[in-house]
């Protein structure tokens, strides 16, 4: 299971355990997870006039107690920019995601969000504003219907907004065809639908929840031809105008990101556009050379 995806399916089948069986326990969640004393934690005073949605400033970081995994790691991220995370398995990809989601904190440095520091916001309030498609995707036994209704951070989404959610991402065209339509049931291991099925639904969630920043753990698996080419359409406009970060394995995806961060042993060892880090004919260049000549289209 991908490291990242863990805490947060456990958080999200949690919420929706609350959501689904009692409504009024969701207020008991946000008690407990609001903390007094964590709301002034860096002592740092907010940046005005930041240009940047996201700053990662000499960040360390390290699971353990010694060991560091990030010793000075720094990142700046405009709005509306897309950012591609590449680079070997154990590279500190997910890790990037849970210090920005505060899964963790760092050791040193700091993370900004629109020139506040990550831990002067509220935990539940900064979640809020990403909203994550995974590569594993999750389900839980119920109707298609409410595998969208409840799988979004969207609190008490409209039907409207669900069926336009469901129609961006493709989701409306095989719902149609089933014949139970929406009210088909749905079980946990999601089965009974394609894995790129799957999919879209995870799409169409991040629709309904329309966050300010999006992460996407781009899959690796394969699916039919069609339903790729769904699921690159319906993420291309997820994606539009808006800030992401995409740990990504398609070449397509890289090319067009604003920024490329090539990762190892949690440090960020290149940076720049497609065009730039080819040009530096360093490590990117060498994956992608290695890439362009098999017919593999991942990377
Ligand atoms: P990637 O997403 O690029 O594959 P990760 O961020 O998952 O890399 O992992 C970076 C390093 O941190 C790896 O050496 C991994 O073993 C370690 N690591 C990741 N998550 C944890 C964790 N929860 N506890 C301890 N070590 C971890």
């Amino acid at each position: 299971v991908n490291q990242f995806s863990q805490p947060v399916r456990q958080l999200a089948n949690l919420a929706n355990t609350i959501q689904v069986t009692i409504a009024s326990c969701e207020r008991i969640f946000e008690v407990l997870d609001e903390d007094p004393m964590k709301e002034t934690e860096s002592g740092l005073e907010p940046r005005e006039n930041t240009n940047y949605k996201i700053e990662f400033e000499n960040v360390e970081f390290g699971y353990g107690q010694d060991d560091l995994l990030m010793t000075d790691f720094n990142l700046t991220v405009k709005e509306g920019q897309m950012i591609a995370v590449v680079g070997p398995t154990g590279a500190g990809k997910s890790t990037l995601i849970n210090l920005l989601e505060r899964f963790y904190d760092v050791k040193g440095g700091s993370i900004r969000y629109e020139g506040v520091d990550t831990r002067d916001i509220k935990k539940d309030k900064l979640r809020n504003k990403f909203s994550m498609v995974l590569q594993d995707t999750w389900l839980f036994n119920g109707t298609i219907w409410e595998n969208l209704r409840y799988g979004s951070h969207e609190e008490n989404p409209s039907d409207q907004e669900i069926l336009e959610a469901a129609e961006a991402a493709h989701v409306d065209d095989f719902v149609r065809r089933l014949p139970e339509g929406y009210d088909t049931m749905l079980n946990e291991e999601g089965t009974n639908i394609s894995q790129g099925q799957r999919q879209l639904i995870t799409i169409a969630r991040a629709f309904l929840a329309d966050p300010e920043v999006l992460i996407l753990d781009e899959a690796t698996s394969s699916v039919d031809t069609r339903t790729e080419i769904l699921i690159q359409r319906a993420m291309g406009r997820l994606l539009e105008n808006r800030t992401s970060f995409v740990v990504a394995h398609r070449l397509s995806t890289i090319r067009d990101a604003d920024k490329i961060i090539v990762m190892n042993h949690g440090d960020v060892i290149e940076t720049g556009n497609h065009e730039e880090l080819i040009e530096q004919d360093g490590f990117y260049a060498d994956l992608y050379n290695a890439q362009f000549q098999s017919t593999d289209e991942q990377l």
